[in-house]
């Protein structure tokens, strides 16, 4: 948890326009006060992200989501009771208040409230809720330490509240309501840190008809195919057997236009889900910078379901191709 005094020093820039890097559950994020339209505006300019690309509401306290959206359904009452504060982001009607910097011109707002204390001390203290997205370059990897970001924003004056290494490491699961024929759908815009399985288990428990489905592959504006990017190609070796057969090191070199017999280092994934995703771009970024010149993850078969999605979600969009060993 940041200081008290770092606290109140990060609420008095986003209240004066400015953007501060927050830590929180997911990954740290880039803040600006819904209520600053320069603050936005800075989110977008230093980032340099497409304005098409919308930003997530992040919110302390439960009466605060009348400030940001037009609708809250059932179904949304009884998942944020279930996972927040927590990694899970709802899609919803706008308040007509919401600046559409944030929407990207949408009618439709992402929302969630973040479980990490910082985060919420932070939203506390500026008395308004803030919008964020990542705090890294467009399309780089997502930060989970402070000093992540700092190195990513090297070169401006921004403010980061340091509040440890993320824990869940991945970032929320997104979702949006629909309905059909009478029944409830619930559609995942991004896989998350809450999994489908959690979703479906605790949509059960509601007694009501519903559907929950995965959301077609760029349903999503901004969630881009490529995005989370490495500073070296990253390559998805789909096998069983734990060795990158010489052959295929060869072909990744021919491919890659590298001299023969380069270094590549394996990205290697703990077993537990859990503790790979909280590792995840850590790694990535570690390997990037171990002067190697490509980095490769091998994907076994079982590893699906569960956390696993939003692991291989991230790589996928992070790879810049995948082989079949
Ligand atoms: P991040 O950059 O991790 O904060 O992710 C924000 C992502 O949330 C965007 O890239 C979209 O994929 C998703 N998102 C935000 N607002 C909306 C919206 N109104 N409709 C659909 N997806 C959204
Ligand atoms: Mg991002």
């Amino acid at each position: 948890m940041a200081l008290d005094h770092d606290i109140e020093k990060a609420a008095s820039l986003l209240q004066a326009g400015d953007v501060v890097a927050m830590p929180t559950e997911t990954v740290y994020g880039l803040a600006a006060s819904i209520a600053s339209e320069a603050g936005l505006r800075k989110i977008f300019a230093i980032k340099e992200r497409p304005f098409f690309d919308p930003l997530i509401v992040h919110i302390a306290t439960w009466v605060e989501k009348d400030r940001v959206v037009s609708q809250w359904p059932a179904a949304a009452e009884y998942l944020a009771k279930a996972f927040w504060p927590g990694p899970l982001t709802f899609v919803l009607p706008k308040h007509r208040s919401i600046n559409p910097l944030i929407t990207s011109g949408l009618e439709t707002v992402a929302v969630r409230m973040p479980a990490h204390p910082t985060a919420r001390a932070l939203i506390e203290a500026t008395g308004s809720p803030l919008a964020a997205p990542s705090a890294n370059k467009f399309g780089k990897t997502s930060p989970t330490k402070a000093d992540h970001v700092r190195r990513g924003f090297a070169d401006e004056n921004l403010f980061v509240l340091d509040g440890g290494s993320a824990e869940v490491g991945l970032e929320s699961t997104v979702i949006r309501f629909n309905l059909h024929e009478g029944k409830t759908v619930v559609e995942i815009l991004r896989p998350g840190g809450v999994t489908q399985e959690q979703l479906e288990e605790c949509l059960q428990k509601w007694g009501e008809p519903f559907v929950l489905a995965r959301a077609e592959s760029n349903a999503s504006p901004g969630h881009g195919e490529h995005h989370y990017m490495p500073n070296i190609p990253l390559l998805i070796i789909d096998q069983e057997s734990s060795t990158l057969k010489q052959n295929l090191r060869d072909r990744i070199c021919e491919d890659f236009l590298l001299e023969k017999n380069v270094r590549g280092v394996e990205l290697w994934l703990d077993q537990n889900p859990k503790i790979a995703a909280r590792a995840l771009y850590q790694k990535m970024r570690e390997a990037s910078d171990s002067g190697a010149s490509f980095l490769y993850v091998i994907r076994k078969s079982a590893q699906i379901g569960g956390l696993w999605e939003a692991i291989w979600d991230r790589l996928s969009r992070a790879a810049s191709r995948t082989y079949s060993g």
